[in-house]
């Protein structure tokens, strides 16, 4: 069963005075353009992860700007929530093996999800595997239907890629992030390809006084006077949480009093997320430095901008990455970043342009990066503010609504698309 997310229309006026005015007022003529255009988005969490909060800005957007926009939430069981899991990180190169019952599960979450779609859309975006399969059992609606990919497909397990493929026929359009990402079997096909964007308008992202900053983060337990290195994501293998705790210990040893905040949301659609938290927690139980919040512990949006905005230096020592919003947030309040050089993060950042970018597996240089930055203030500051005018000019959700505007322009104009109904029943 879907259900819908309800959120007030955000009007475009009030990004006037913080993205770039070409993009406002681009949008401002995509809005008039696309007045009254029924658009569903079709997503697997209303919260925990970037898909969400890209979700939640874009669409309040997207009504703001007059288009009837509905965000619905498909529903599912735990097993489907595993199989779904693995499916996401089979796509991203794990190993996956697809039996009869994997099918069975994930196809019956999605052929019941489908059967409740509430009214007539002229464009319905589904987001990321999980929904995938619910263009091909819904009924003959009239809609163009885009599929959006939000991680790292470049190199899947065979398997996870051939399960997937039947039920990505049906789509008018695929969207990646990265023109690497898209999957093997569809290269050279038509795809879109746009990046997301973080909101400036988010409490997680509006400018806070640093004193109010210092004071949210020491309640939570940071000594101010002492320096911070933060990473803020979900407890998930591919942004190896555990890692991160190696290189602060290495780094803790040049400069000492270092202290480690790992900030991560638990999300609906992440199972895998509580068995990653509690191994981190366990580590975190024997070192007084290390700081584990969670949305469990009242992390919310004011916190996680306090964290990024009082770090030192910000990590994010991903393998994989789709996009990595929490890169953005941080160089929006102008906090240099390490990361790993992987996927979404490498459009972001340059070295020297915001931070640097590392082999996420060579520690070493990862450890020495992250001391650089620590030691040199000055320079970090000044990396740090470089990497705030690339967010601005490229990587705010105005930018990417523009993007999304655009496609859809394109998609009812042309004709493109034209509804042939489902491929499966
Ligand atoms: N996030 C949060 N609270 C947390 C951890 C993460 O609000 O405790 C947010 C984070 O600020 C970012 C999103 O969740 O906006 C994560 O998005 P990202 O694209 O970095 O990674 P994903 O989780 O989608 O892989």
């Amino acid at each position: 069963m879907l259900h819908r997310v309800r959120l007030a229309p955000v009007q475009l006026d009030a990004y006037r005075e913080v993205a770039p005015e070409s993009q406002v007022e681009e949008l401002a003529e995509l809005g008039r353009q696309l007045q009254g255009l029924r658009v569903a988005h079709i997503n697997a969490t209303p919260y925990g992860g970037g898909v969400s909060e890209l979700l939640r800005s874009s669409v309040a957007l997207e009504c703001g700007l007059g288009l009837a926009v509905d965000w619905l939430v498909i529903s599912g069981d735990s097993r489907f929530f595993e199989v779904t899991k693995a499916l996401h990180n089979g796509l991203q190169g794990a190993s996956f093996v697809s039996t009869a019952d994997v099918e069975e599960i994930y196809l019956l979450n999605n052929r019941a999800n489908a059967a409740t779609i509430p009214s007539d859309y002229d464009i319905i975006v589904v987001h990321d595997p999980q929904p995938a399969a619910i263009r091909a059992f819904a009924p003959r609606l009239g809609a163009r239907w885009v599929w959006r990919c939000h991680i790292d497909t470049s190199e899947p397990d065979p398997a996870a890629e051939a399960f997937l493929l039947p039920w990505l026929e049906g789509y008018d359009v695929l969207v990646f992030t990265l023109t690497d990402f898209v999957l093997p079997a569809l290269r050279g096909g038509t795809v879109e390809i746009f990046p997301p964007g973080i909101d400036p308008l988010s409490p997680k992202n509006l400018p806070l006084s640093a004193s109010l900053c210092r004071r949210i983060v020491s309640w939570y337990g940071v000594d101010n006077q002492r320096p911070l290195m933060v990473q803020v994501s979900r407890f998930d293998p591919w942004k190896d949480p555990l890692g991160v705790i190696r290189v602060f210990r290495r780094a803790r040893e040049q400069v000492p009093g270092l202290q480690l905040a790992l900030i991560g949301a638990m999300a609906l659609d992440d199972p895998e997320g509580w068995r990653i938290y509690e191994q981190v927690r366990s580590e975190a139980e024997q070192d007084s430095d290390i700081l584990v919040g969670t949305n469990l512990t009242g992390i919310s949006f004011v916190e996680v901008n306090a964290f990024q905005h009082c770090a030192w230096v910000v990590v994010q020592k991903s393998r994989r990455e789709g996009f990595g919003l929490v890169v953005s947030e941080a160089l929006w309040k102008e906090t240099p970043v390490v990361a790993g050089r992987s996927g979404g993060i490498t459009l972001q950042m340059a070295d020297g342009e915001g931070g640097y970018l590392v082999d996420p597996d060579d520690e070493e240089t990862f450890t020495e990066r992250v001391i650089e930055l620590l030691r040199n203030r000055e320079l970090a500051r000044r990396i740090g503010l470089l990497g705030r005018q690339r967010v601005r000019e490229r990587f705010l959700v105005t930018r990417y609504v523009a993007d999304e505007l655009q496609l859809f322009a394109r998609l009812i104009s042309t004709g493109e698309g034209i509804d042939t109904g489902g491929t499966a029943s």
